[in-house]
């Protein structure tokens, strides 16, 4: 994969060596883990029923398909580098996407000094319920790498990571009438005492800007808007319509039950680890999901040699080091972490192949279903009774389902 030592955005994991910065990979996990308070506990599973209604609406391909114009991912697909023009017209489509969903959005705009001077840039914070005691994250970056010369400067970053920000464009417009019904059901004092666990729990989403390095990927050349987000929280106290519920009151931090990071996801055959001890239980969740669903022989997991996208965990390849990239300011302030990145890295990273072939419309399809029920089982989400009406109720959806089989 990558050469120690190449210019590179993110390092790939480190092997057990004794080297300095093994020592110092080991020492940082001992330390996080130790820090970052486990929260393990049990997720209801949705029921076979309530998971074929979340796999088929709305339809999972629509909004993934590249060949689609009107498909989230072709908004984003374009260069878009910090402090460009495209950059501001794919943050005005993420706002706008979720805005139309009623959620609270902020902009969390800075100036970054960067190796080629000062640039604005401004990340996006989308959230259910911005009332909500505590969060889960899923997040993303949605800036794409610079290059200074043609032909690299038309570098698309299909899979890092347009991909996956329009798989979380399509999670909220997935999970948004199950929120409703939840919070329908909160109000009418209906809840199971099950789900009271994360009922004070919203979803947050988290777009973030100024991910990539300009030139060489160091301390200071990478992760600017995670770094400055993460800064930011940990500065912030939580507002009182937050506090009166967290024992004790901390930071914006404190409130965020895990950050879970999307990265470099949608071409083929994805192999994703477990990095961390404190989420090596969520991460299984997830496997758990996989599982179920190709147990289920729904369409998308249907096919010859399909395999997991999951590295099976144990105890000796489970803790294998970590690869740097958006989570690691919030890791170091004690945020639990789970990291869903391939490992090796696709085989066009950061090159000008990374459009829309490296994508495996499938294999996006199969991201979308794992992400809709995983997080749905996280937050205690059950679908609406049938007969809801939703956005995505419409007709033309059931095209894109039926045309999506071809892709298989
Ligand atoms: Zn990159």
């Amino acid at each position: 994969m990558q050469l120690p030592g190449a210019p590179g955005r993110r390092r790939p994991p480190v092997s057990h060596t004794f080297s300095v910065s093994s020592l110092w990979t080991v020492l940082l996990l001992v330390v996080c883990n130790f820090s970052a308070a486990q929260h393990v506990r049990s997720l209801r599973e949705l029921s076979p029923a309530d998971i074929t209604t979340l796999a088929l609406t709305p339809d999972p391909l629509k909004n993934l398909d590249p060949s689609n114009p009107s498909s989230h991912l072709a908004k984003i697909l374009i260069p878009r580098p910090p402090d460009t023009a495209n950059n501001t017209l794919v943050r005005e489509y993420i706002v706008s996407t979720l805005k139309a969903l009623k959620w609270d959005v902020e902009i969390d705009s800075f100036v970054a000094d960067t190796p080629y001077g000062k640039k604005k840039m401004a990340n996006v914070i989308a959230t259910k319920d911005p009332k909500a005691a505590r969060r889960v994250i899923l997040s993303a970056h949605f800036d794409s790498k610079f290059f200074p010369s043609f032909p690299e400067s038309q570098f698309l970053g299909a899979t890092d990571s347009a991909a996956p920000c329009a798989m979380l464009l399509d999670l909220a417009e997935a999970l948004d009438p199950l929120l409703n019904h939840r919070q329908k059901l909160l109000d009418e004092g209906d809840e199971d005492e099950e789900d009271s666990e994360t009922a004070d729990t919203t979803l947050q989403l988290v777009f973030f800007d100024g991910e990539e390095a300009y030139k060489m990927w160091t301390a200071t050349d990478s992760i600017y808007g995670a770094r400055h987000l993460a800064e930011k929280w940990e500065g912030t106290y939580v507002p009182s319509v937050q506090a009166r519920r967290i024992h004790p009151p901390g930071n914006m931090l404190s409130t965020i039950d895990h950050l879970i990071l999307l990265d470099l996801l949608g071409s083929e055959r994805p192999l994703i680890r477990s990095y961390y001890l404190s989420t090596s239980w969520l991460f299984d969740a997830v496997v758990s999901v996989e599982k179920r669903l190709l147990a289920s022989q729904s369409s998308s997991f249907v096919g010859d040699n399909l395999q997991s996208f999951f590295v099976p965990r144990t105890q000796l390849t489970s803790q294998g080091g970590f690869i740097e990239d958006d989570h690691i300011p919030f890791l170091r302030r004690g945020v639990n972490i789970l990291h869903m990145i391939t490992s090796p890295f696709p085989r066009v990273w950061h090159t000008i192949a990374d459009d829309a072939s490296a994508l495996h419309l499938p294999t996006l399809r199969r991201w979308n279903l794992i992400f809709r029920i995983f997080v749905a089982e996280y937050l205690g989400l059950r679908p609406p009774p049938a007969g809801t009406t939703t956005r995505d109720d419409d007709p033309s959806a059931n095209g894109h389902a039926d045309r999506s089989e071809l892709y298989q």
